[in-house]
């Protein structure tokens, strides 16, 4: 706060020196943004445009296609099996025009994920002129997972974007990061603002990042209400995949069925997200909140199901 009438360094070296020792990654090879969503932005920006396709997949995050239009390029969706990532599909898509493909990994709304065998054959039959971005915005509640990072060092044409906004809960600040070859970073950098992040932002994912016992404490709370939250749906009769991400997607009987309990949970002061525009309109996702949250969410739920 007492340094705010100085301009931020340009270089974003403090937060990169950070992430790189958290992660165990290299800091020459990370890019900063303002959220993960300017990262991408920077990425279809950078690597597609007029005349150029870039594949989506059905129930993929909505910013994909907006950024492909705003870069002037056509997005191409493919389609999901069962709510999850279609290897086949998109490498069935691919054409001499496709210049990137995205996929969010676990993936959102729909919390699903796919396994390192099938990124790595994924990768492994794109042509090389396609880039992969490996969108790891909820990788840290998926345990275990490094979010992309072995890919990205394994092969050359895969970015992988990450974000402050979800397991750190800074979706206010506005602070996501890149990480790709050192060329393809080197790229993205030219249409970067040399000061778009501030100080506050950088100083405030930089203690978030190397607080790692609370980021910990977050995940493991994320993983054990995710379970009770699934399996008290699923007990109503409401399905509801296994979710790798830090919410649920629960599937009604009927569009109609989950616009009824989205209304009884608003008519509460819950907001959940609506997923008609993922082509997903029966389905409600649910955040996975604190004990008192999930307990809270699933009594509403079970008096609009009548099964309490
Ligand atoms: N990717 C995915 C899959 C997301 O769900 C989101 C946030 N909704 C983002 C990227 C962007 O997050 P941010 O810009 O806050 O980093």
């Amino acid at each position: 706060m007492d340094a705010l009438h100085r301009y931020p360094n340009t270089d974003h070296a403090g937060l990169r020196d950070a992430i790189a020792e958290v992660h165990g990654l290299d800091a020459d090879r990370i890019i900063c943004g303002v959220g993960s969503d300017e990262v991408l932005q920077f990425i279809t920006q950078c690597y597609a445009g007029q005349g150029d396709e870039i594949i989506t997949t059905q129930h993929g995050f909505s910013m994909y296609p907006i950024l492909a239009r705003a870069a002037g390029a056509t997005p191409v969706e493919v389609p999901e099996t069962d709510r999850r990532v279609d290897v086949d599909a998109i490498l069935d898509a691919v054409s001499d025009f496709t210049r990137i493909v995205f996929i969010a990994n676990p993936a959102n709304p729909t919390g699903t994920m796919l396994d390192d065998q099938e990124l790595r054959r994924l990768i492994e039959n794109l042509p090389s002129h396609v880039l992969f971005v490996h969108d790891g915005a909820y990788t840290e509640f998926a345990d275990g997972f490094d979010g992309g990072a072995a890919l990205v060092r394994d092969y050359p044409n895969v970015v992988m974007t990450r974000t402050f906004s979800k397991i750190h809960g800074l979706g206010g600040l506005r602070i996501g990061w890149g990480y790709a070859s050192r060329d393809i970073i080197d790229v993205l950098n030219r249409v970067r603002q040399p000061f778009n992040l501030s100080a506050g932002q950088m100083a405030a994912a930089e203690a978030a990042i190397r607080d790692v016992a609370y980021t910990a404490w977050c995940a493991s709370e994320n993983a054990q209400w995710r379970t009770y939250l699934r399996n008290a749906l699923v007990q109503m009769g409401i399905g509801c995949d296994e979710s790798f991400a830090n919410f649920v997607l629960a599937r009604f009987e009927s569009a109609a069925e989950a616009e009824a309990c989205d209304a009884a949970l608003r008519e509460d002061g819950i907001i959940v997200r609506r997923t008609g525009g993922y082509q997903l309109p029966e389905c409600l996702r649910i955040t996975v909140g604190d004990e008192a949250a999930c307990r809270r969410i699933l009594d509403v739920i079970a008096r609009f199901k009548g099964v309490r």
